[in-house]
């Protein structure tokens, strides 16, 4: 069994999850126009309705949501400069090779499973 992930295969693995965070964050974009949009009809409908704190409660899951794609496109994109740079699958604590397995799991582990429970 081979000790370090193949770069190619690491490589693909990472533009693969980063097509899905791009994805999502499209679709997170387009649900936020659609909320929007609802909010607009929906306080020219009644200044009181009784949805206009669902919407606001949307918006902000929305926003959550669009964080969070944000912050796996960055572990992303870090993850492959680290492949670029030669430092991939190297625990960046203990300085030990990340297993495989993990690596296949959480192309963008940055640390060891020890590690990462510490
Ligand atoms: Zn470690």
């Amino acid at each position: 069994m081979a000790q370090a992930l193949d770069p190619t295969e690491v490589t693909a693995l990472l533009h693969e999850r980063r097509r899905e965070a791009l994805a999502r964050l499209a679709g997170t974009d387009a649900e936020r126009d659609a909320v929007v949009a609802a909010s607009r009809e929906s306080v020219a409908d009644d200044e009181h309705d009784p949805e206009g704190s669902t919407i606001a409660y949307e918006r902000r899951l929305l926003d959550a949501l669009t964080h969070d794609q944000r912050d796996r496109l960055r572990e992303i994109d870090e993850a492959l400069r680290r492949v670029e740079s030669g430092t991939y699958g190297t625990c960046t604590r203990c300085h030990r090779p990340i297993p495989v397995d993990r690596l296949r799991a959480v192309p963008t582990a940055r640390t060891c499973v020890g590690c990462a429970g510490r």
